[in-house]
């Protein structure tokens, strides 16, 4: 059994910005702190990006606390660009982070810590920082006729890039940027592309700056207070509307039409009667949170969402959520990492949760890292 003051679980941009405050604060990765995470290289879920999402059509990627990403090639897959500046800052602040390990469950160890349950072992924690991220939980609604459609149906986390698609008739789902990215890179292939949403997309074409950017994580954040699962930032935030969208509605290409009823063996059918033929229904729909290993820690409120309180889960002082809900953003998971760290910092040194003499051993390495 290992024992630590800190487990970390997911090293993407959340879990790396905790793990480098808290080793700011004095834990040292390897003996007091560990960083798990389940795929296979450094880079988060950047690394299973699609290789036309380049390093320069990522918009607004937030540097890690503590070392910039400068000169990378905007040609370049941001899978690869990022790959290679996380594995650069896991060594720069040696992190140690441990992969590939899968976290399976966290439970009440029955001491008062938590107990770790992965597929390399067990590990003992007075507090957790859960930095999991939603790639692993793709979502993808139900639909009528899902079962007996003839042709491909994929999700964002398996979409190859547009050359797959050449000559296809696709129907993308969705109304978030992903979707908007697909349908403009799978139109100049295709035979013919349909976009479909639930709701209708909200553009921007005024400039997001941060006082938007606030105001949209505020929104976020209030359900999150009131125990609500969180939204996406785009449903709160609108699609910023760029040159090629615009090029693309000129052409036909970028042109909304409300959620089909249901899938046929051929495609799919509208309430009025109308269908589209389809090779291929590609789902941009989405993510919901990566956190199904939390669950013996019954951690939901009744609402369906876990309250927290910063990052501090409300139900259980000792369980941090980063990049989650109003943090589920490049900066967001930079400023979550060093709330939660401050916050454990705290919960270490306090009185009822240490004794005398690990308070001073904190202390100790707080003095180290200053
Ligand atoms: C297609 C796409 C494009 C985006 N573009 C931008 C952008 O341009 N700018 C921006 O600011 N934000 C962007 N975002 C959002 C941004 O990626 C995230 O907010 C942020 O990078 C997520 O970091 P994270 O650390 O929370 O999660 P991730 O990067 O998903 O990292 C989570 C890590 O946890 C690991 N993990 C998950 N479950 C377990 C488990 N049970 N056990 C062990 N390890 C586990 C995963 O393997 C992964 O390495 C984008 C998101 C998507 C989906």
């Amino acid at each position: 059994m290992n024992s630590v003051d800190v487990v970390v679980i997911g090293a993407g941009q959340a879990g790396l910005s905790a793990a480098y405050h808290l080793r700011r604060l004095g834990l040292v990765p390897g003996r007091d702190l560990v960083v798990l995470d389940q795929a296979p290289s450094p880079g988060g879920a950047w690394q299973f990006r699609w290789p036309t999402l380049t390093y320069g059509r990522v918009h607004g990627m937030h540097a890690l606390p503590g070392m910039e990403l400068t000169g990378a090639d905007p040609d370049r897959p941001s899978s690869e660009v990022i790959g290679d500046y996380f594995a650069a800052y896991e060594d720069a602040f040696d992190l140690a982070v441990r992969r590939p390990v899968h976290v399976e469950a966290v439970r009440e160890a029955g001491d008062g810590r938590l107990l770790v349950v992965t597929s390399a072992g067990e590990w003992h924690t007075r507090a957790l920082v859960n930095a999991t991220g939603t790639w692993d939980r793709p979502f993808w609604p139900r639909v009528r006729g899902q079962d007996v459609f003839r042709g491909r149906q994929l999700h964002t986390v398996q979409y190859p890039g547009p050359a797959a698609f050449t000559g296809e008739r696709v129907i993308v789902v969705g109304g978030g940027t992903s979707a908007v990215q697909h349908l403009l890179e799978i139109a100049g292939v295709a035979a013919a592309t349909t976009w479909v949403t639930r709701r209708p997309p909200v553009f921007r074409t005024d400039g997001f700056g941060e006082v938007e950017g606030r105001a949209a994580v505020a929104m976020v954040d209030e359900r999150v207070r009131r125990g609500l699962p969180p939204r996406s930032v785009v449903s709160v935030t609108g699609l910023p509307m760029t040159e090629a969208m615009r090029r693309a509605r000129e052409d036909g290409v970028l042109v909304r039409h409300p959620m089909f009823e249901a899938l046929t063996p051929e495609g799919a059918v509208w309430p009025d009667g109308h269908r589209v033929p389809a090779d291929t229904v590609l789902w941009a729909t989405g993510f919901r949170a990566a956190i199904e290993h939390l669950a013996p820690l019954r951690l939901r409120e009744p609402g369906g969402g876990i309250r927290l309180d910063g990052t501090r889960v409300a139900r259980d002082h000792r369980v941090h959520l980063v990049g989650y809900g109003p943090s589920a953003s490049t900066i967001g998971a930079n400023r979550a990492g060093r709330a939660a760290a401050r916050e454990i910092g705290t919960l270490l040194q306090g009185p009822a949760s240490v004794s005398p003499d690990e308070a001073v051993i904190l202390s100790t390495r707080r003095e180290r890292s200053n």
